[in-house]
């Protein structure tokens, strides 16, 4: 089954070997406050650094997904109030999760199409933080680097928070821009299920020792202090940091990374744009996500396909939340092979 499914998806064809290493090698066993485990993390998030192009004064954190660091950067950063921009389900359930923990919380939705205002924006001077689904996996909205910056050139004092789940180590990211920034490694990392990667900048955390929160196993205070020796506050996913480790080792720069996902993107969009059948969910293209691409159809339409495509042994992302019936999604994330997208587009064509 080749599976395009936007997470948990398509894992780089060297993990069963990577896994088999980490076996041999006994890390599967190792104590998480070991100097072994300590060089390991090390080189896994210099590895991060490196080809993730972040910036020297971030940390880099291992959490156990990007829905804790939603309530890492509620319970930790925030005193009173964020401020949540969100256009579909994730970016939703983030604005949800964070007002259970602080009331005051404020959600701003914006519609599908739209190529955020900055210039519109309002947000009042209570507000910490700015929270932004940069892609929004639901519906294969993204939000570009030029509005973040934008952003955080009109809102210089306040956190910038990022959700990229499904786009970091698959596009470029300008962590400058903002201070938090986090994502799982089921997506475009190309690595099994069951951890997450927060990248912190000096700015948020000096605020975090100023707030000074520690009610929690997973306070950002206990977490910054772990991490000076490069730990962290629980026993973590050792075997996901070596695999981590190992995938980093070989994937290409950012950039080039970056470049040849547009470049599948583009093909995919002249693909689908001769299509009767079914179009993009998303007509807006400067709002179009580069890894995740919804396709919209009848519903009966969209079932048949999903079907005949599971017998032709290519796996199709399911519509979310309101688009469940009528989309369905294809991951473009790096570690699917280019044969496979040809695969793909030959089992399309009858469909188009
Ligand atoms: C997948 C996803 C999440 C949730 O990731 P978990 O690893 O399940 O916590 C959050 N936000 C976005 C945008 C996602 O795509």
């Amino acid at each position: 089954m080749i599976s395009f499914y936007p997470g948990p998806s398509r894992v780089y064809s060297q993990i069963p070997a990577y896994v088999q290493d980490a076996y041999e090698a006994g890390l599967l066993s190792i104590n998480h406050r070991s100097a072994e485990f300590m060089e390991m993390s090390a080189n896994a998030i210099r590895l991060l650094r490196e080809k993730l192009e972040i910036p020297e004064d971030y940390w880099v954190f291992f959490t156990a997904s990007a829905t804790e660091c939603w309530e890492i950067i509620s319970q930790s950063l925030v005193r009173k109030k964020s401020y949540h921009l969100y256009n579909g389900a994730f970016g939703e359930k983030w604005w949800q999760y964070a007002q259970k923990i602080q009331p005051q919380v404020v959600g701003k939705a914006f519609s599908l199409e739209e190529t955020l205002q900055v210039a519109e924006l309002k947000v009042d001077e209570a507000v910490e933080v700015i929270c932004i689904t940069q892609n929004e996996t639901s519906n294969g909205t993204a939000v570009s680097n030029a509005t973040i910056r934008e952003i955080r050139e009109k809102y210089p004092e306040k956190l910038i928070a990022i959700d990229a789940t499904s786009s970091m180590a698959g596009v470029f990211l300008d962590f400058s821009t903002a201070d938090v920034w986090f994502a799982s490694v089921q997506k475009c990392f190309g690595l099994p299920a069951g951890m997450g990667i927060m990248i912190c900048s000096s700015k948020a955390i000096d605020t975090a020792l100023e707030i000074g929160e520690n009610n929690h196993y997973n306070s950002l205070v206990f977490m910054i202090e772990k991490m000076r020796d490069y730990q962290t506050t629980h026993t973590p996913n050792v075997l996901s940091i070596y695999l981590l480790m190992r995938t980093l080792e070989k994937v290409s720069s950012i950039h080039s990374t970056d470049a040849m996902l547009q470049s599948r993107f583009e093909t995919y969009m002249t693909f689908f744009s001769t299509g009767k059948n079914m179009e993009c969910l998303i007509h807006n293209p400067e709002v179009r996500s580069k890894t995740v691409i919804t396709l919209q159809a009848e519903a009966q339409r969209i079932r048949e396909i999903k079907a005949a495509a599971k017998k032709a042994g290519i796996l199709l992302g399911n519509g979310y939340g309101g688009w469940k019936e009528n989309t369905f999604r294809i991951a473009n994330f790096p570690a699917i092979e280019k044969k496979e997208i040809e695969i793909l587009k030959n089992f399309l064509e009858a469909y188009l």
